[in-house]
């Protein structure tokens, strides 16, 4: 393929993507650089719901091929809350430290199963083909009762990887993007675009 836009204004995420995706995409676009791309409203009520409307708005307006995600963290006591409002969850305003504050306070009344958890990313492409996939990816983990690591971002230091000892916050980025939500969905992605290059 020769031009993927990416619906997002994360650097952070389009350098992963481009790390994923190198020899298959020959030049990656975000939103950035193609000014006056209308900004989706992410009202949906599921991760692909909001990742689909992103990918379908961006594609439409810039007729390119458009790779768009959505991701958060999912618990189990909580009813799959935060979910889609993971970014926002104390509020509209709210920050990272403030999310995680909610998050402790919430579960400090519940048995301790209820900290089961994961996080979920989805990712869709959107071709102006019409072609359109969605790919996903899981990491299951556990909701500790305080912060642990530096690393990360979001609920990373609260979130206990299964099979490992660290949370997300502890373990080196690499090692985050190899097991992580985002890096699943990646790798299906790269695995579909492979497919369809050879078709
Ligand atoms: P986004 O859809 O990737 O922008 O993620 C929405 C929100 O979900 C973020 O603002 C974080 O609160 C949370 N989230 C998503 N992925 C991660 C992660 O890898 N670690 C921690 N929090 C995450």
């Amino acid at each position: 393929m020769n031009r993927l836009l990416v619906a997002t204004r994360n650097r952070g995420k389009l350098l992963e993507i481009q790390a994923v995706l190198d020899g298959l995409v020959t030049e990656l676009l975000c939103v950035d650089d193609l000014p006056g791309l209308p900004e989706t409203i992410e009202d949906g009520a599921t991760f692909v719901d909001n990742a689909l409307k992103k990918a379908r708005e961006a594609c439409l307006a810039s007729g390119m091929p458009t790779l768009a995600d959505d991701s958060g963290l999912v618990v189990d006591g909580l009813d799959g809350r935060p979910g889609v409002v993971s970014a926002r969850y104390a509020g509209p305003a709210a920050d990272d430290a403030a999310n995680n504050r909610k998050l402790l306070e919430e579960l400090a009344l519940l048995p301790s199963a209820s900290r089961r958890a994961a996080f979920v990313c989805v990712m869709a492409f959107v071709h102006p083909d019409g072609a359109e996939q969605v790919f996903q990816g899981l990491v299951a983990g556990r909701i500790l009762d305080g912060l642990r690591g530096e690393g990360g971002f979001g609920y990373d230091p609260l979130f206990l990887v299964d099979g490992f000892q660290q949370t997300m916050a502890e373990l080196a980025l690499e090692e985050k993007n190899h097991i992580s939500h985002r890096g699943q969905a990646l790798s299906a992605f790269r695995a579909y675009l492979q497919q369809r290059e050879l078709k």
